[in-house]
């Protein structure tokens, strides 16, 4: 990893923020700005440990999935406050902030009108779109 997020050298991968298409960086200055036809992005250097904890995280969320896909709620709600509560108190505030990322994407379907949700999930888009307005519709935290 070098120090600085901003600078990049060859062959490292940068990400464009608007469209997230990924591309290796060259040499040149060109290579900074998106590729992408219409796109005006400027990409930022994306290390190999990031695109780790993504991939993670998606792990992880797809196992949830498949946890309330025929688990007992009941049991999946018992497993969750047992593992939340033995955490760390500074590990439980990203923890929540990690699960208001959630709230702000369908809090995001919600905005974006019925087209993009429909009756099954009509509740999760609406609560969560209340609970994003709790928060100022930011999924930052305090960290202490
Ligand atoms: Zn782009």
């Amino acid at each position: 990893m070098t120090e600085a997020h901003d600078e990049y050298a060859l062959g490292e991968v940068g990400e464009c923020p608007q469209c997230e298409q990924r591309y290796l960086f060259s040499q040149t200055d060109e290579e900074r700005h998106c590729l992408t036809d219409g796109c005006k992005g400027t990409l930022t250097v994306v290390y190999r440990y990031m695109l780790e904890t993504r991939e993670k995280a998606e792990k992880l969320m797809n196992e949830l999935a498949d946890l309330c896909n025929g688990g007992r709620m009941s049991d999946i709600a018992k497993g969750i406050e047992k593992g939340v509560a033995r955490q760390h108190r500074t590990l439980q505030q990203q923890m929540f902030s990690a699960m208001l990322v959630a709230m702000r994407h369908w809090a995001a379907q919600a905005a974006k009108g019925p087209g993009y949700y429909d009756a099954r999930n009509e509740y999760t888009v609406k609560t969560a779109k209340r609970i994003m307005e709790l928060v100022d519709n930011s999924v930052h935290v305090p960290l202490i």
